[in-house]
């Protein structure tokens, strides 16, 4: 059996018809930049993350961009992150220019370690940007107090987390400014780039909506110098018609993740995925912290079963950060959880047989 890491083609057939007719509408009506489908879509992603303003943009990548120049980092300023998450979170701090600083993460949740952000605020700290890794929410409680404490912005990586939550407030609407993802492999996937940044703030809303088109409000009359970033109107159209399957498919994933916990949970060398309490995961990733990690990819490849490591370098090692000055060892957490995490097929798509063999190839591994 075959059974790949996610197969985006089984859900495009059951959506086809439907996604096709949206596009086909924002063709023959030509309203192809911003307009009346970038609207509803960016209303229908702040209703559903509780938030008063969402404002779509290119790219999850771009979304943090605009987020941090929104908050006024500039000049090197620092923005507190974790060095273990997709490499967009410091890339696009440093495109902000802006300078990423790393805190530790808690090894139980793979999210920043809150109780060591303090550490590093300094006269430079402009804003905290937590990472909802894998779609479970940090801690955002004591982060929200550290920021009012010092006076900085806080920022949430929620490329991963549409629609998770944290205590009933959902990811993206307890910081200053939320980041979406759309890129296919996100919970909500387009069919191409994408992005969203929520606020409930309206100078900040205004201030994106003025950066992600060249730092104007009114054409032709520019307050800054801005960005060409805009959420396409086709994308838009398509991800209205895949939002109404969201909690569906989230739910496929819950159940797909309990499956597995169930089905791990008294084999020697594995770690299932913890759920904090008050949060609502929604299982972007499956991950297991795993004894002889490589070979048990290697022999998940063997055996047909598709896995993925996110992410097997943690950011203060990439070659283009080493000016940044941290050494190896400095952030022992992350760099364990680069060498023992292992990503599952989780997908809603995922068929019955399918994930009881992954559990059996991998139980059979361990010997269990
Ligand atoms: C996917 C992702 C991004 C970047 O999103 P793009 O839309 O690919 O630019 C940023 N941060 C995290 C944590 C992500 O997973």
């Amino acid at each position: 059996m075959q059974v790949p890491l996610l197969d985006l083609k089984r859900q495009w057939q059951s959506l086809r018809e439907d996604v096709l007719a949206a596009i086909t509408e924002v063709a023959d009506a030509q309203a192809c930049i911003l307009g009346p489908y970038v609207k509803s879509f960016e209303t229908e992603v702040a209703a559903y993350s509780g938030v008063p303003h969402a404002i779509g943009c290119a790219s999850g990548t771009d979304a943090i961009l605009l987020a941090l120049r929104a908050l006024g980092v500039a000049d090197g300023e620092e923005v507190v992150t974790t060095p273990y998450t997709f490499f967009a979170t410091a890339g696009a701090t440093v495109n902000a220019r802006g300078r990423p600083v790393f805190v530790d993460i808690d090894p139980v949740s793979f999210n920043i370690d809150p109780a060591q952000i303090e550490d590093v605020v300094t006269e430079r700290t402009r804003v905290l940007m937590p990472v909802h890794l894998y779609g479970q929410c940090a801690d955002m409680d004591p982060i929200v107090a550290i920021a009012e404490r010092h006076g900085l912005g806080v920022v949430e990586d929620a490329a991963q987390a549409l629609g998770a939550e944290d205590n009933g407030r959902r990811a993206g609407s307890m910081g200053d400014i939320g980041t979406f993802s759309f890129y296919p492999s996100k919970n909500l996937g387009g069919l191409g780039d994408g992005g969203m940044m929520a606020t409930t703030r309206a100078d900040l809303a205004e201030r994106l909506t003025g950066l992600r088109t060249h730092g104007g409000m009114k054409r032709y009359y520019h307050q800054e110098v801005g960005f060409n970033s805009r959420l396409d109107a086709l994308q838009a159209a398509a991800l209205s018609v895949k939002l109404r399957h969201l909690d569906a498919w989230t739910e496929g994933r819950q159940q797909n993740a309990a499956f597995y916990d169930a089905a791990f949970a008294d084999v020697d060398g594995l770690t299932t995925p913890a759920v904090g309490a008050g949060k609502r995961h929604i299982y972007n990733q499956y991950v297991l912290r795993a004894d002889r990690r490589d070979e048990l990819r290697a022999y998940l490849g063997e055996h047909g079963v598709g896995s993925g490591i996110y992410y097997p370098l943690s950011l203060h090692e990439q070659t283009c950060f080493l000016d940044l000055g941290y050494k190896q060892g400095q952030f022992p957490e992350s760099e364990r959880a680069a060498r023992e995490t292992l990503s599952i097929p989780v997908n809603p798509d995922l068929r019955d047989d399918e994930r009881a063999y992954v559990v059996e190839t991998i139980r059979a591994f361990y010997g269990a």
